[in-house]
């Protein structure tokens, strides 16, 4: 294959240099320790631009952190319109578009197969205080199904345990279901971790599918196009061709070894358990590898990478119900898993709870749900609380559903594995008439002329 045969803008780099030429990427150049250190820069810019460390503590490698801190990011990163980005990910979820497999991938530039010694060769971060160690955070675990085949792709937090062995996380998911499966074939679960993707490449690893599709398949959905894989080297996987970093490797049955704490989304630490252990095998990079770094706990990057799929599963089944549903935000300050505010064009009294109720019967975890007219923007949490506070009559508008299912992730959660849920009916109510609620402001064409000329303005 000829250089600049595999596709470029399907690579962490296109999307760094469409964040650079937005004013979103930052060049750290000072020496930063990864311990701590570069986490913490990454908090104090949590919704500031992707920062790239050009000089990591102990490492040759540069790390990237904050690419996915922020809703807008991810339009940069594929040209959207940020009132596009909710229907490109439902489009990702429902058209699937199959990989095509190059040769000569970036991602293969180096191998290693010998002496691997992953402390000393990716600069892993420390996170939280409390954290057991260093961890790799922006893995896309991929594996296949041993029976069917069928790939999956999912992020997990993996502890560094040694040179070449990391704790893996799996929780109950796709790829926990397959490596129990291999477990009764008495086979390793082959796994290759592929570490610096495009925003697309990750969000489409946390979309929620069925057990057999095709995570890679939904990132060239996102694209419009096949995304490009390479074949890896010694086991039998694909890994996106323009990714920085892969891990190629194994799980194998029945062995464990004690994992965490680590701080998690819900902003609380993890605990300590007896979890999965990945042998890596071998490692293939780019030459000048950059290493992406999320950081955890409920830092904005860890959530939005959760969030955005999340939201578009919950939209596209509240839709089939509920077709007056407009927009969806899993709220930060609800750790992007248990809070949605969601917007209807409501036509009648009672839609706005049943909204609330659709939506609470999606999803476990999701335990508030706060619904407000279509004229107000959902990710705007003071016009949020505007619509609460003049549209709300608390006594017919906040809603209580004791003991509903929920999931031990929620850890106010009832021995019984329930929680109270609730639901705050934020529309308007119709028995007032609509001139109460109109919205008092500038001409909406005068507003929309003075943000096209806004640099005109700070001349
Ligand atoms: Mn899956």
């Amino acid at each position: 294959m000829q250089e600049g045969d595999w596709d470029m803008e399907q690579d962490l780099r296109a999307a760094m240099k469409k964040f650079e030429a937005a004013g979103e990427l930052l060049q750290v150049r000072k020496e930063v320790d990864p311990d701590y250190e570069l986490s913490a820069v990454l908090w104090r810019a949590k919704r500031g631009p992707a920062v790239l460390f050009e000089k990591v503590k102990g490492s040759k490698m540069r790390v990237i952190g904050n690419v996915n801190n922020t809703r807008g990011k991810f339009a940069i990163s594929l040209d959207l319109p940020r009132s596009e980005i909710l229907p490109r990910l439902v489009h990702g979820m429902e058209k699937p578009v199959k990989v095509e497999v190059v040769s000569n991938a970036p991602c293969q530039q180096v191998v290693i197969e010998r002496d691997i010694d992953l402390a000393k060769l990716l600069p892993a971060p420390r996170v939280s205080e409390k954290d057991a160690g260093p961890y790799l955070t922006a893995g896309i675990l991929i594996a296949k199904h041993p029976e069917t085949g069928l790939r999956n792709c999912s992020i997990h937090r993996m502890q560094v345990h040694g040179p070449d062995t990391l704790g893996v996380n799996m929780a109950p998911t796709h790829l926990s279901k397959m490596y129990q499966r291999a477990g009764e074939l008495n086979e390793p679960l082959q796994v290759a971790v592929c570490i610096g993707n495009h925003p697309a490449v990750m969000l489409a690893s946390n979309m929620y599918g069925r057990l057999g599709s095709d995570e890679l398949e939904m990132a060239g959905a996102l694209f419009g196009k096949p995304l490009q894989v390479a074949k890896c080297r010694t086991i039998n996987m694909e890994a996106p061709a323009g990714c920085e970093i892969v891990l190629e490797g194994e799980m194998r049955p029945g062995e464990l070894k004690e994992e965490g704490p680590f701080g998690e989304l819900m902003g609380s630490y993890a605990f300590r358990g007896k979890r999965q252990v990945f042998h890596c095998k071998a490692v293939t990079m780019r030459e000048d590898a950059i290493y992406h770094h999320v950081v955890g706990s409920n830092h904005p990057e860890h959530l939005l990478i959760m969030a955005m799929p999340r939201e578009a599963n919950i939209y596209k089944s509240a839709k089939v119900t509920f077709p007056r549903l407009e927009d969806i935000n899993m709220t930060e300050g609800g750790c992007g898993l248990f809070h949605a505010v969601v917007s209807i064009r409501k036509t009648g009294e009672g839609e706005g709870k049943k909204a609330i109720l659709t939506l609470l019967t999606l999803n476990d975890l999701l335990k508030q749900v706060t619904v407000v007219d279509s004229d107000i923007d959902v990710h705007d949490p003071v016009m949020v609380e505007w619509a609460i506070a003049t549209r709300v009559r608390a006594e017919k508008d906040v809603v209580l559903f004791p003991d509903l299912k929920t999931n031990k992730l929620d850890r106010l959660a009832n021995k019984d594995g329930t929680i109270t849920k609730w639901g705050i009916d934020a529309t308007r109510p119709l028995d007032l008439p609509a001139e109460v609620y109109e919205y008092a402001t500038v001409p909406a064409e005068i507003m929309k002329k003075v943000e096209r000329d806004w640099e005109q303005y700070l001349s």
